[in-house]
This record gives C-alpha cells, structure tokens and sequence, in this order.
C-alpha cells in the first residue's frame, strides 16, 4: 500500500496536533493556546471529524477509517495528487472531455498531464488508456457520471480496468447520488488501488459547506491523514453538515431534479436551435447547439448563465444546464424557444 505514495510521503513523521494528543473530556483545556472565553468558536474542531465521519460511514455503507474529508473534493483532488505523484516526474492520465480540476492540480503540482479523448459514445477508450500507461503515470481519473457529457461509464468495463492495473484508479463519483445503488464503494475492500471521490455539493445541497469525501482502503486513509492540514474541515461546516445530512429529504430532491431532467430533455429535444441533446444520468445536460458563443450570450442577457462548454475537447458548440427549480426550467425554455 505505501508503494503508491512518494517516498518523502512514506517517510513522513506527521504533525501532532495539540487535539490529536488528547481527545478524551476535560475540565480545563490549556494545551492549544486558544482564547479561552467561550463564543462557541473558540476551540479547534476534531482534526479527524470523528462524529461527522461515522454518520457519513453509516449512510455510504463503509467504514469510518475509509473515510477522508476534504475541503470540497478538490482539496482531496491536490492532496492525491500531492502525496502520489514526483513533481517534474510524474504524470496522471485523465479522459477529455472531463472535470477541469484533474488537470489543472496537476499542474500546480508540477506533474504531467496524459489526455486520453473519451470515445465517440463517451465511453473510455480502454486500448488507448492501456497503451499510454506507463511507470511514471501514478493516478488515473475516471469521473463517472462524466461532467460535462452527463453519462455513467459501463460498470463492467471499470472493474475490469481497476482488477488489471496497478496504478491508482480514481472513480468520481460526485453526481452519483442521482444513480442509486452504482456506487463503487462497495468494491473498495476487494481493490487497494481504488480510489472513490464524493461531494455533498451536488445532490445533498451543501456546496457553500465545502465538503468532499475521499473513500479508499483504511491503510490509504491513514497516510493521507498525516499529509492533510490538521484542521482542515472547521468546526462550523462539521456541525452544519450533521445538522443538514437528511438522506430522505436529499432523495426526495433527487427525484423532483431528475423528473425535471427528463422533462427538460424532452422539451429541449423540439427546440430548433438544439441540434442535439445528450442523454444524462446526472443533474445537468449538456446539448450541441449551432452557435454556442451566441446562444450564451443570448441566455446571458436575459441573466440565464449556463456553461460554455464549446472550448473543451470533443465538445465543440456544447453549453451544460444545470437542472434548475420547475419554475426556472420553464423560464430558460421560453428563452431558448424565442431565440433563433
Ligand atoms: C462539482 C464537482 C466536484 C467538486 O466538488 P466540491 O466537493 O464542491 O469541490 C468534483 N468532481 C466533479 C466531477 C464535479 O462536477
């Protein structure tokens, strides 16, 4: 397991906090330098967000030790990237058109970037991943359901993947919560090179909160710990979130999203200045459209912001929608339909 990371990663002697060298009650805390008045925010937060993490372990079916929270994923994004990967040696592989936070961590890192283009069908093109692997590529990042295409990878096939290579495999997962039951985190005791990233910024409604999880095996987990910043998650977003975690109100959101979704397709599909509409496991669409830069402007001067996606690879006259309120959907329809 420790081969994944870099030797300075291996050999690291991790930080102890003055919380992690006691964490049971007292009466008086005199060990942190903290203010000592009471505000409600004068103490550090659990540097391994004990409670929050065994609620979560509960609700994502593992264990509290295979569980890392990050700042948002994108701070669990740097810290893989950080901890596995030599700079000015090393390189991930990443499948365009994808999330742009592989890419652009790995160059704050210093670390090379493979691009594999996604097949025709969206679909990883398996062969070429192969082929271009190599000693010095560390991570590979599957993200599944894709943003901005919108599709879920065959299952299969990933496993496949994941049981035949040696390198690190990230699978993530941030808009799973609109696919029940697709999950990878069930495999994560059968795969130590798994990798799997969720967010309670998409389905859960969090984004503002910053929170991400980084799933893998404990051994994993427990060298990550030593190079993440000892308090990263604060004491206020750990509350917030165990205050805000309600898997059935989530749910209940999933569903109105995805059948706004699929209303939404429809509608778009009888637009004339859509040429294409991309089927979408997520709570997005991405559709192919004449005049990418126009029609954005368009909806822009109506104060309707969608995403220009037309600059990526393999994505040429593409905007992505996120699902909106019924009542939001509705407007950008009118919109769209007034629009030529
Ligand atoms: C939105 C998104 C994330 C980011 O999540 P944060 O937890 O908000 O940092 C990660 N991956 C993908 C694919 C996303 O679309």
């Amino acid at each position: 397991m420790l081969s994944y990371f870099r030797k300075n990663i291996q050999n690291l002697q991790a930080y102890s906090s003055a919380r992690d060298e006691f964490t049971g009650e007292a009466e008086v805390y005199l060990d942190a330098n903290e203010n000592p008045f009471e505000n409600e925010v004068n103490r550090y937060p659990d540097p391994l967000q004990k409670e929050l993490k065994n609620k979560l372990a509960k609700i994502k079916g593992v264990t509290a030790s295979q569980i890392l929270l990050g700042n948002g994923s994108d701070e669990c994004i740097d810290l893989l990237i950080r901890s596995c990967c030599n700079p000015a040696l090393d390189s991930i592989l990443v499948l365009s058109p994808t999330y742009g936070m592989y890419k652009v961590s790995a160059v704050i890192n210093d670390v090379g970037v493979v691009e594999i283009p996604l097949l025709e069908s969206f679909e990883p093109d398996y062969r070429s991943i192969t082929k271009s692997i190599n000693e010095n590529v560390k991570i590979i990042f599957f993200c599944s359901p894709n943003n901005p295409t919108g599709n879920r990878f065959n299952f299969e096939n990933l496993i496949t993947f994941i049981q035949n290579t040696r390198q690190l495999v990230v699978i993530d997962e941030a808009y799973i919560d609109f696919v029940e039951g697709h999950s990878m985190s069930s495999l994560l005791n059968q795969f130590p090179n798994l990798i799997i990233l969720q967010t309670l910024s998409k389905a859960w409604g969090m984004a503002s909160l910053r929170l991400g999880l980084l799933l893998a095996q404990a051994e994993f987990i427990a060298v990550l710990n030593k190079v993440k910043p000892p308090y990263n998650i604060s004491g206020l977003t750990q509350q917030k979130v165990l205050d805000f975690l309600n898997e059935s109100k989530m749910k209940e959101q999933v569903e109105l999203i995805k059948k706004e979704r699929d209303f939404l397709m429809d509608q778009l599909k009888n637009i004339k200045s859509v040429k294409q509409v991309f089927p979408s496991e997520a709570n997005f669409i991405l559709i192919k459209v004449n005049h990418a830069d126009q029609l954005y402007k368009y909806l822009l001067n109506k104060k309707i912001i969608v995403r220009n996606r037309s600059n990526q690879f393999g994505c040429e006259n593409c905007l992505r929608i996120s699902i909106g309120t019924p009542s939001e959907n509705k407007i950008l329809l009118e919109e769209l339909r007034n629009f030529n």
